[in-house]
């Protein structure tokens, strides 16, 4: 286990100085938020000895020095939502948080671009961009309070990605700051590019370990006028599963295509107060939503969607109101419903895997006593399952778990898939990537860190053991 020198009075008073007084925290009771993300359960929480609120690149690259001088670590935040424990401080040491790198710095129409400092919201990139007839193509549900830096660190997946690709598709240029202090811009506003290693690609999904990013230039592309959104319910999932196939074949092109298994249909719709949801008792949701420039293609995809859906076993097709996507966006709040502790997985498979791996986690899922519910991007084979704490104690809970995530990890590297689509490795699943990752793959990342990183100051605790 590596060890780190305190962060000492001489420290925060250099630090101090670096940033202004306000802008560096030690007080017990403002470091309480920062000992935990999106995780729940106490037992993963770590207090850092200091947070540190720095306002640009030059800041922070004089932060990153001083650690690298003292010997101190450094995890960065942004909203702190990830479901990865990947802003938790597990060495304790600085926080390091991107709020105010809150600038938009410029949307350039003509070259379909914007930038914007690594702090600033999802959703403001994304409204900024649709107040020019643009839109940015990347789409977390957490979209309201994530920040656009840490998407490109956890290469973010979202609602959008079947059509669109995930954040690291819609990526141009970024600067960061190494984890040895020195401000690099990385990419350019370019088509195609054969000038060296794709370094901006390196750093994004790197999850903070290998560079903090403290600002990025993305893709912006134009906003298609004609969108419909269809509710296909199911009741058995296999056919729900086995339609996706034949949207891809028929040239659909979807830009979403979601799965809710019935545990969630039921809670998301208690969770949000909509008792006469359709088939509340038994249907399986799937919402397709398909955009188009024309409005005549939009009425043939909608027409051809709805002939598949009812050909595949559909018991109902509707057009899909607010109601539907309100109740996707509170899946992960729905599970409080069931339990206070519960844990979110994320585990990507070859798109036509998909089918075979939900029907197997399902069957595994019958020999554990806890609840399992299964959420699905199904159009890019990524899927979340959420397993809910009932009735177990502590010990039974974190054994089960554990013996679960085996079987399911054994399962998804067998047909080719990985451990994680979007979310993300972080502190959850380290020793997992440890074990399931093939070892030249492992020692080839563990050679770019110690070469990126020396000091091993850049998130230690995170991804694999540096
Ligand atoms: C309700 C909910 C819905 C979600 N939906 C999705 C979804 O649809 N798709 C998806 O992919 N994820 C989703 N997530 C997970 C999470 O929102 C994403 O991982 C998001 O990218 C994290 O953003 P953040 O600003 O909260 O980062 P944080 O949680 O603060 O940090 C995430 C990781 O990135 C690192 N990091 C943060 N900022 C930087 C930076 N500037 N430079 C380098 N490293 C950095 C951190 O050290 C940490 O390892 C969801 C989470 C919640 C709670």
């Amino acid at each position: 286990m590596q060890t780190y020198n305190p962060i000492t009075q001489e420290i925060v008073d250099k630090l101090k100085a670096i940033t202004g007084p306000s802008y560096v925290k030690t007080d017990k009771d403002i470091l309480v938020q920062y000992q935990t993300d999106y995780e729940n359960d106490p037992q993963k929480f770590h207090m850092p000895e200091a947070a540190v609120l720095p306002a640009n690149a030059e800041e922070i690259s004089q932060i990153v020095k001083l650690a690298n001088e003292y010997h101190f670590p450094i995890t960065v935040r942004s909203a702190g939502t990830s479901l990865a424990d990947g802003a938790i401080p597990v060495y304790g040491g600085l926080v390091l948080c991107m709020e105010r790198l809150n600038k938009i710095i410029e949307l350039n129409e003509e070259g379909m671009y914007l930038t914007a400092e690594a702090g600033v919201r999802t959703l403001d990139i994304q409204k900024e961009a649709k107040a020019h007839g643009l839109m940015y193509a990347g789409d977390p549900s957490s979209a309201e309070s994530c920040m656009i830096g840490a998407n490109l660190a956890t290469n973010a997946g979202g609602l959008r990605a079947v059509r669109y690709g995930v954040t690291r598709n819609q990526v141009y240029s970024l600067e960061m700051v190494t984890p040895t202090g020195e401000i690099v811009e990385c990419g350019g506003i370019l088509k195609k590019c054969s000038t060296g290693y794709d370094l901006e690609q390196l750093i994004i999904g790197s999850e903070g370990t290998l560079g903090i990013i403290t600002k990025v230039t993305v893709r912006l592309i134009p906003l298609p006028p004609y969108h419909f959104d269809v509710l296909a319910i199911y009741t058995d999932p296999r056919q729900a599963l086995y339609m996706v196939p034949q949207l891809m074949k028929a040239g659909i092109d979807p830009t979403s295509v979601e799965y809710m298994d019935n545990s969630y249909v039921r809670d998301t719709a208690d969770y949000c107060h909509y008792s006469d949801m359709p088939h509340y008792e038994d249907g399986i949701y799937v919402i397709i939503t398909v955009e188009t420039f024309r409005e005549d293609e939009l009425d043939t995809k909608m027409e051809t969607v709805c002939n598949i859906c009812e050909e595949t076993g559909a018991v109902e097709v509707l057009e899909a109101d607010d109601r539907i996507w309100n109740m996707r966006r509170n899946i992960q709040n729905s599970c409080e419903l069931v339990s206070k502790v519960f844990l979110t997985d994320d585990v990507v498979v070859p798109v036509h895997k998909i089918a075979p791996t939900i029907e197997k986690i399902m069957e595994i899922g019958e020999d554990y006593p806890f609840q399992v519910k299964i959420n699905a991007h199904i159009g890019d084979g990524n899927l979340h399952i959420v397993l809910c704490k009932v009735n177990m104690t502590d010990e039974e809970w974190a054994a089960s778990v554990d013996k679960f995530h085996h079987q399911v990890y054994e399962y998804a590297y067998s047909v080719g898939g990985r451990l994680a689509g979007e979310h993300g490795i972080g502190a959850k699943k380290l020793q997992y990537m440890e074990e399931f990752t093939p070892s030249g793959e492992l020692q080839v990342m563990k050679t770019i860190k110690r070469a990126m990183d020396p000091n091993n100051i850049l998130n230690p605790g995170k991804l694999f053991n540096a």
